[in-house]
């Protein structure tokens, strides 16, 4: 396997193919017709989890086994699709959405047909203005052709559809703090059980999936199952968007075949590291994947194959970090960015993110000793499966890791740290500058 596999983004040279009329002229919104007047619920249901695909937005669970999680009855029930994209480093929902917004819409139809949902809403961060505009738009163009409304497609199946910009917490891309701020609440996670699928909106069973895995729908449908499942390896089927980021010489979002090695992906895609550098590491799934390093090159690009070693592969978001950057500011960065993010409502996370961050503030400014190392990595060790959402492992997991990598290099810089800032100290006794501060020299 090398090099891209457009099936997804097959289209997307088109000009204006987020126009209704362009779309339509490509075959857009068949499936969805198909599967609103020609198929059962159970049909499409057998379909998806037929195909093999899985959540592209992080947990990677069967997409069409979640959905026949929605239990039977007359309640009202809902589609969320996570379009929060918040996790550093992803940026292949936005480009799904602006591309090809009719593609979402296809996708949330055919979705809520499987969870016989006839309210859905596309949760989108409030950074993505223009996707968010685009969305709206695409939206109108539906309503108007009766794609979306009462009897969609001529057909007794209603849809509502509703585009909800979110105000860019972090936390809000959990589903369930999305479901409590789609509510109008403070976006926190909320205790499972009961799950989403049971109790989710306003109580309703509610199906939550993120763009990219609704954006496969409609060419399910539209090839049948065994055409998806025959791309990818084992129980990775299908295509895959892959944003890479960090020290490469082309940036960018990339549709692979589940299966390529993860070379292809950094060097032959992204064209690797910049001249003279050599990888140090990489993330293979966004930020809260734990890093992997060149011995893990020629792994398959698969969920498996990642899990396997010791990493996931996530919403796939590869940052790439080369042998110029000292790996004490990585984890600082990271650890405060989720203290940052953090909503604060359970112990393990609200308090190992702050001590983690203090920790490597310690080490980073010479106050540290091998011994804070070990804390360090126990507190890491403490946080894992102990919070209430995955935000406290999100931290948790890549410091770990970095320290298993790059346990050495930690260790020189709390070293290194150490002499400068005795260097610095007898300096500034020399100087006489401690004694004017009223403060000791070195003993
Ligand atoms: Fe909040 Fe962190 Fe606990 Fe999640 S893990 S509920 S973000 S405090």
């Amino acid at each position: 396997m090398t090099g891209q596999l457009k099936k997804l983004t097959a289209n997307y040279d088109e000009p204006d193919l987020h126009r209704m009329e362009v779309y339509e002229r490509l075959g857009g919104y068949g499936s969805a017709r198909k599967a609103a007047l020609d198929m059962t619920q159970e049909e499409v249901l057998d379909q998806l989890e037929a195909s093999g695909l899985r959540g592209r937005g992080g947990a990677g669970f069967s997409m069409g086994k979640k959905a026949s999680f929605i239990p039977e009855g007359t309640m009202e029930k809902y589609l969320c699709c996570n379009a929060d994209e918040s996790e550093p480093g992803a940026f292949k929902d936005r480009v799904l959405m602006q591309r090809n917004p009719h593609q979402l819409i296809e996708g949330c139809i055919i979705g809520a047909i499987a969870a016989q949902a006839t309210r859905a809403f596309i949760f989108i961060r409030g950074e993505y203005e223009t996707q968010a505009k685009m969305l709206d738009a695409a939206v109108t163009e539906a309503y108007e052709k009766g794609y979306l409304g009462s009897g969609i497609f001529g057909s007794q199946t209603d849809l509502e559809l509703v585009v909800h910009r979110g105000q860019g917490a972090y936390i809000c891309g959990e589903e369930s703090a999305l479901l409590d701020a789609l509510e109008g609440k403070r976006g926190n996670p909320r205790l499972k059980p009961p799950f989403p699928a049971n109790q989710g909106l306003y109580q309703g069973p509610t199906l939550i999936n993120n763009v990219e895995t609704l954006c496969n729908t409609p060419a399910i449908i539209e090839h049948g199952p065994e055409w998806f499942a025959a791309m990818g390896v084992d129980k990775s089927t299908g295509t895959k968007m892959v944003s890479v980021s960090g020290n490469v010489q082309r940036a960018g979002n990339f549709e692979v075949e589940l299966g390529i090695p993860v070379r292809e992906i950094i060097y032959g895609l992204a064209g690797g590291p910049p001249e003279g550098r050599d990888l140090k590491c990489f993330f293979p799934g966004g930020s809260s994947a734990p890093v992997l390093t060149k011995e893990h090159l020629d792994l398959p690009f698969t969920y498996e194959a990642m899990a396997e070693a010791g990493s996931m592969l996530g919403t796939a978001s590869m940052i790439v970090v080369d042998d110029s950057q000292p790996i004490v500011p990585l984890a600082l960065n990271l650890a405060g960015f989720y203290r940052h993010e953090s909503c604060g409502k359970c112990v393990p996370c609200r308090e190992g993110t702050n001590w983690t961050v203090h920790m490597l503030e310690r080490i980073d400014q010479g106050d540290a000793t091998p011994m804070d190392l070990e804390i360090m990595a126990e507190v890491q060790t403490n946080i894992i499966g102990n919070c209430l959402c995955v935000l406290g492992d999100s931290m948790a997991m890549p410091i770990g890791s970095m320290i298993k990598h790059f346990r050495g290099e930690f260790e020189q810089h709390i070293e290194a740290a150490r002499a400068a800032r005795d260097r610095e100290h007898i300096r500034a006794f020399s100087a006489g500058e401690l004694a004017a501060a009223g403060e000791a020299g070195p003993a």
